[in-house]
């Protein structure tokens, strides 16, 4: 059995998986070490949620030829409507008007990651899995990386480890990371709902005084619910009979679309910013959720893991056809100054959006009540958000055969 590799992942989610299919054909020795099996992800209820995937990511995504295995599963959003319930103030982005095909997709996470899944399985990166990560060491010229599969311990080095195992990542925990955590005290419940009004691929994000709330369009004029509550409501909801559920979510969102009727399960997902204070260590580098978890309201967390893994993959794609070294702390250092400002922007966006829509206080409600009014009126302005929401604000970085 190998054991040393140019790349060990940790974590065979969204950003580990797409890391290693960015690098596939670079000839470097990629291992990923995943701590589930296929079958076991599949049947995760986590699949249920929905994710927006900006027009950027899908960009991406089809220079990585992972698009194309899922295009059909996917949602195309041509219109956003943001309202703030009880004022006036409303804003619409339409794609038409932007001169763009869409704003992006809607797509189930359970159909990408199994994808993204597949086709890791089909190339011939090796796996661990399933398999955890017990122990990281990092020495002069090499890092050291103990797992566990199934009851066997193996030892192996890399060159590079790269952590992509998620919120909770052990990799971060065991290279000493410390990490900033923001408990917003919000649950988000997620299900699926049907409309008796077409959607017509609109994307609904309403702010109300208990918490946001976002109807995403699907398939089969279904629409995907993520709704934000204090855990509290979040637990009485849950607990309580569909009819009050359907109830409370049509009083917040009103007929825009009919009458809903569920169509799944309800999931509740509590949430939290966490948020690493370091992407780097000695020969090691976080990366996806292991880096940045955030609230799900502005529908980023895959947007940004994404251009973690693009701009990864860029510079060691370049370091390793120079044939220099894919652990040189200059390099780590350069990776982690482009994606600092990114973080930055994109965390700080969705944490103000959360604060200032959270947010009773008269002034407050009443500033962005003229706000949206004023954006709906403002071609420029609706630009920007549009560049946002799309992903396009950032440079994206060059990977993939498409490019
Ligand atoms: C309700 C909700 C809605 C969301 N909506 C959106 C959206 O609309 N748009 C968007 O862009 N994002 C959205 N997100 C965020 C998005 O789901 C995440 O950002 C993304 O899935 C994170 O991918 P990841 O690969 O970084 O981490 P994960 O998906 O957590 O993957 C980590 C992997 O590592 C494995 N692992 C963990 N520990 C170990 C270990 N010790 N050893 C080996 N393997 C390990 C796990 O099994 C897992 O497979 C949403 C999130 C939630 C909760």
């Amino acid at each position: 059995m190998q054991h040393h590799f140019d790349i060990l992942i940790v974590g065979g989610g969204l950003a580990g998986n797409c890391l290693a299919l960015a690098l596939k054909d670079s000839g470097m020795q990629i291992a990923i070490i995943e701590a589930q099996t296929r079958k076991q992800l599949y049947a995760s209820p986590i699949g249920d949620r929905a994710l927006a995937l900006a027009a950027g990511t899908v960009n991406m995504l089809d220079a990585l030829s992972i698009w194309e295995g899922v295009a059909d599963k996917a949602t195309a959003i041509n219109n956003i409507h943001i309202s703030d319930q009880g004022h006036f103030g409303k804003t619409r982005l339409s794609a038409q008007q932007q001169g763009l095909s869409s704003l992006g997709y809607v797509i189930s996470a359970r159909d990408i990651e199994d994808h993204v899944a597949h086709l890791v399985e089909q190339s011939a990166i090796t796996r661990f899995c399933p398999a955890r990560v017990v122990g990281v060491m990092a020495g002069q010229d090499a890092i050291h990386v103990s797992l566990k599969e199934h009851e066997n311990s193996i030892n192996l080095t890399a060159s590079l480890l790269v952590g992509a195992d998620g919120g909770n990542s052990s990799v971060r925990k065991l290279l000493d990371i410390p990490q900033q955590i923001s408990d917003y005290g919000q649950t988000a419940l997620v299900a699926t709902v049907h409309s008796s009004l077409a959607h017509q691929n609109t994307a609904y994000e309403r702010f109300t005084p208990h918490g946001p709330l976002a109807l995403l369009p699907s398939a089969d004029n279904q629409s995907a619910v993520v709704w934000t509550r204090n855990h509290q409501d979040a637990e009485s909801l849950m607990s309580g009979g569909e009819a009050d559920y359907l109830r409370q979510l049509q009083d917040c969102f009103g007929y825009k679309l009919g009458v809903l009727s569920l169509a799944s399960v309800r999931r509740a997902f509590p949430l939290s910013l966490i948020k690493a204070q370091s992407m780097i260590s000695q020969r090691a580098v976080i990366i996806g959720n292991a880096a940045h978890q955030l609230h799900p309201v502005a529908g980023q967390g895959f947007n940004l893991g994404l251009r973690d893994v693009a701009q990864l993959a860029e510079i060691l794609l370049n370091q390793y056809q120079n044939q220099q070294d894919l652990g040189d702390p200059q390099l780590l250092a350069e990776y982690a100054a482009i994606r600092q400002k990114d973080h930055d922007k994109t965390i700080g966006f969705t944490d103000n959006l959360i604060k200032i829509f959270s947010s009773d206080w008269l002034a407050l409600a009443a500033a962005r009540n003229t706000g949206l009014l004023m954006l709906d009126h403002l071609p420029w302005a609706k630009n920007i958000l549009v560049k946002h929401a799309t992903g396009m604000a950032e440079r994206l970085p060059r990977v993939g055969r498409k490019r």
